[in-house]
């Protein structure tokens, strides 16, 4: 369904709550309200995004105002606004930032990273070129993070080995639970770590709807940390979550070196076919079983290693 998002003040929000008052309807978890009128429903936000949804919804957004550059690109659903979407102020201030690495990759662990940048430090780290490590190849990445250390900002860094990770996905939890609480030790590792210094606010890269990630956390008893944000794409926006992001990265990238060194086989990153040779050349040379704890075994590789 077609959409348009527009951030709008608190009046501009007020005044449209007013204009739809005849149509409000029930407005979903965490929506400021919501309206329907014949051609368009309409939901907004306390961070101010609002959200047309309908046939032609600019025929209604437009009397409000116009979307910014950015919002047109938002059209999957995984990038509705919700409530935990973290104010601009958030970037500017010394606050946390995590990110993970590994998860589409066959090979290694998943790795998470925390760091906490102060608005002091912020400047340093960008001026020493960190940003998002997707545009970093593997030596910068590499390079960057041994600064990040240097400069000694807190981190906190979580590696969970493929053993444990089959174990936790052989018990039914999916990706998004192992991810959630990983993010949620990092951080409480991280929070304890710069004690009594608290955060201004802590901004994970999101990977899912804050309520699914609330509901896994809830599931082993977690609770979500006060002032935590979640927003996609996170490390073009905050520093603390590209620092995150890099140190990661680094330790995926070691463990891939290392796995290299110990199986003496050339380990590739990600799931294509190239991965599903290394894969019969492990079964080849150490056995099914050495998959369990370099791989992770329900991707599909499995299978089609095994037909090689
Ligand atoms: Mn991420």
């Amino acid at each position: 369904m077609p959409q348009v998002v527009l951030k709008l003040s608190a009046s501009t929000l007020d005044k449209m709550k007013n204009h739809y008052q005849s149509q409000l309807k029930n407005p979903p978890q965490n929506a400021l309200f919501a309206a329907k009128t014949s051609s368009c429903t309409i939901t907004a936000y306390r961070s101010g995004k609002v959200l047309f949804q309908g046939k032609s919804p600019e025929s209604e957004s437009e009397q409000w105002g116009k979307p910014d550059v950015g919002s047109l690109k938002s059209k999957s659903s995984s990038k509705q606004p919700h409530a935990f979407h973290p104010p601009e102020s958030l970037f500017t201030s010394s606050h946390i930032g995590s990110d993970e690495a590994g998860t589409g990759d066959y090979f290694g662990p998943i790795t998470v990273a925390a760091a906490y940048v102060t608005k002091e430090q912020a400047h340093t780290l960008k001026a020493i070129g960190v940003k998002d490590s997707k545009h970093l190849n593997d030596r910068q990445i590499k390079e960057l993070a041994k600064s990040i250390v240097e400069l000694k900002i807190p981190y906190s860094l979580l590696r969970l080995p493929n053993k444990k990770y089959n174990q936790w996905q052989r018990k039914g939890w999916s990706q998004g639970k192992m991810k959630t609480i990983l993010h949620h030790q990092a951080l409480e590792k991280l929070l304890e770590k710069i004690s009594p210094i608290k955060p201004e606010g802590i901004l994970v890269d999101q990977f899912s709807q804050p309520e699914v990630y609330k509901k896994h956390l809830r599931s082993e008893k977690l609770q979500l940390q006060s002032n935590v944000y979640f927003m996609t794409k996170a490390e073009s926006y905050s520093i603390a979550v590209a620092a995150g992001s890099i140190i990661a990265r680094s330790a995926f990238v070691k463990a891939m070196d290392q796995l290299e060194m110990d199986t003496g086989l050339s380990i590739p990153k990600g799931a294509s076919a190239k991965v599903d040779e290394a894969a019969a050349q492990v079964i080849k040379y150490y056995g099914e079983d050495k998959l369990d704890e370099i791989a992770k075994v329900h991707f599909a590789n499995t299978q089609k290693a095994k037909k090689l």
